[in-house]
């Protein structure tokens, strides 16, 4: 753009100045055309007059007595260009200055002679027939001895003509001298007028560059108007696109701020992408826009999954997934142009999280069902036995089927109060909750107590750590009674003889519940896995415990929301040893 503004502000210049050449060259022409004619004419005219001069002062030497005629004629225009001839009234040549006369033709029939014959003056100017170059001829009426002749003067028209030359060149000189100078004079003024043109082409073209910050020049005169409009369109085009790109901005931050992966597809090129799709899928952080599908770097899965539904588009969702980094993701395609289909938007959501826990709720109804049917399908069984021993008679049979009828409706209520207990450790937490340890501590041994003295263990409580202390916990009391519960319960459980303990410790910020016991322990390849739901380390075991698996699963949970910690130290045979670390209330 730059080159052409320059080119044209260039030729303008040259075009001014070859105008002002072309004015002066024809003014000058016309001058010089119109008074070479004139000139020529007048210097002709006088010429004549001057040769009529001479031929009538010879007329009166020839008019004298005895005047021989031969030399007389040489001698007039002796030392001159001139030609001088006498001619009889018949035409015969008298004398001659320049040839013979003997070998001249008979002049009565020159217009010149005829004229001087007849008494006037003649004059013509034509091509000497002797001499073959324009000649210039003027004749008067003379006398020579006493008979009436013609005297002619003549002269060769080249001098006139070289005159005419001269003018011409000094006249041909002075245009060119003209046109110089008005190329010089024109290419200055055409450079003057052309500069605030150039200023504005120079504004114009940075601008063009897409540098809106280029001040345009105020120009003057009849370029006023346009420095005026070039500055209002730099303002506005300033305005507009400050506006667009602070649109832009926010589009971009929305769209960055989107928790779903975003890519809009130009066919299998990709457009725009988002900050998500880097995060979600380990784009390059600069994104992928500009790349195609293929060398996206997306997981082959999930490119496999976009072309699926771009060829033919089918707009909606499917699920993709497990991708190599384990998570499950949400394709959705939503064409954006009902035509052509060109452009696509593809939103990709990261659903690992959600899928698990759907997952989890239903293994866990699985789990439940199972561990209900296990009783309930041993009670119908029990039930029937008792009383087919009752219709036998058999009373200790049927005791004794009735007593384990007991024993699995026990459990069944154990794991219906442990789901109980489940769901309500899934209501929300009470806030600013707090609760007395060693008031939970004394009532939890109160409840396990008769459970305890059966097995023949000694269960106590140690607050010798808190002695004179206020030991509060910031935790629910049903919370911390679940957890009490369930540890107290296993230790009972898993222990045959020997103590179960449960000390009470403060430090800092954060108190302390340590239930420890003295039983079979837990082997150490399965202390990782104990606190999931329905884990049990060995089924065997549980016959005898009445345990649901749920146990600890439910003292996490409990501790945990309260912001707490709990964990276990055990190892075969060695018993075990639950610690319950807790935010602390003053
Ligand atoms: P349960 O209701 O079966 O006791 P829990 O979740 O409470 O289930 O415990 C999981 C498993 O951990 C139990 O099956 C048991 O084998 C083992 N366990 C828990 N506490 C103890 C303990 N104090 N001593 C030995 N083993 C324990």
């Amino acid at each position: 753009v730059r080159t052409r503004l320059q080119l044209l502000a260039s030729s303008y210049r040259l075009r001014l100045a070859l105008g002002y050449m072309v004015v002066v060259a024809l003014v000058a022409g016309l001058w010089g055309w119109s008074l070479f004619g004139p000139i020529t004419d007048a210097v002709i005219e006088q010429q004549q007059t001057h040769l009529q001069g001479v031929a009538q002062a010879a007329a009166l030497v020839l008019g004298a007595p005895d005047v021989e005629i031969t030399p007389a004629v040489a001698e007039l225009v002796k030392g001159t260009d001139l030609r001088m001839t006498v001619v009889a009234a018949d035409g015969a040549v008298l004398a001659d200055s320049a040839e013979d006369p003997g070998s001249m033709e008979n002049h009565s029939g020159r217009p010149e002679i005829r004229m001087a014959l007849e008494g006037s003056v003649g004059r013509d100017i034509r091509e000497s027939a002797t001499q073959g170059i324009e000649q210039m001829y003027v004749a008067v009426p003379a006398r020579y001895a006493r008979e009436r002749v013609a005297l002619r003067v003549s002269e060769s028209l080249e001098r006139i003509g070289e005159i005419g030359a001269q003018t011409r060149r000094t006249g041909l000189a002075l245009l060119g001298v003209a046109l110089v100078l008005a190329l010089i004079v024109g290419l200055r003024i055409a450079t003057l007028a052309a500069r605030p043109i150039e200023r504005l082409a120079q504004s114009a073209t940075t601008m063009a560059s897409g540098d809106l910050g280029v001040s345009v020049p105020a120009e003057s005169g009849a370029l006023a108007p346009l420095a005026s409009a070039l500055s209002t369109l730099r303002t506005q085009l300033r305005e507009r696109l400050g506006a667009l790109e602070t649109e832009r901005t926010n589009l971009h931050t929305v769209v960055d701020g989107l928790a779903d992966a975003i890519l809009l597809l130009d066919g299998e090129q990709i457009s725009v992408s988002n900050r998500a799709a880097s995060d979600l899928l380990a784009l390059p952080v600069n994104g992928v826009a500009g790349r195609s599908l293929a060398d996206s770097g997306l997981p082959a899965s999930l490119i496999a999954a976009i072309r699926d539904r771009l060829n033919p588009t089918r707009a909606g969702s499917t699920e993709v997934g497990p991708d190599p980094r384990g998570r499950s993701l949400r394709l959705t395609i939503a064409p954006l142009d009902r035509s052509g289909a060109e452009r696509t938007l593809v939103i990709i959501s990261d659903i690992t999280d959600r899928t698990r826990v759907e997952r989890m709720r239903r293994d866990f109804v699985a789990n439940a069902s199972h561990e209900l049917k296990t009783p309930t399908a041993a009670i119908l069984l029990l039930a029937e036995s008792a009383e087919n021993a009752a219709a036998d008679d058999d009373e200790a049979q049927a005791l004794a089927f009735v007593g384990q009828i007991g024993q699995e409706a026990a459990r069944l209520r154990q794991l219906v109060i442990d789901l109980l207990d489940l769901s309500r450790l899934e209501t929300p937490i009470v806030q600013g909750a707090v609760t007395d340890l060693r008031e939970a501590v004394d009532l939890s041994l109160s409840a396990h107590s008769r459970a305890a003295s059966t097995k023949g263990l000694d269960l106590k409580a140690d607050f010798s750590a808190v002695e004179n202390e206020d030991v509060f916990a910031a935790a629910d009391r049903t919370d911390i009674a679940i957890a009490l519960d369930n540890l107290l319960a296993n230790a009972i459980a898993y222990t045959d003889s020997g103590e179960v303990r449960v000390v009470v410790d403060a430090t800092g910020d954060i108190v302390k519940l340590v239930v420890s016991d003295t039983g079979m322990g837990i082997p150490t390849e399965d202390l990782q896995r104990v606190f999931e739901r329905f884990y049990r380390v060995d089924r065997s075991r549980v016959r005898d415990s009445g345990g649901t698996g749920l146990g600890l699963s439910l003292v996490r949970h409990a501790v945990e929301r309260a912001g707490g910690k709990v964990s276990i130290e055990s190892a075969t045979g060695e018993g075990t040893r639950a610690t319950i670390t807790l935010p602390r209330a003053r």
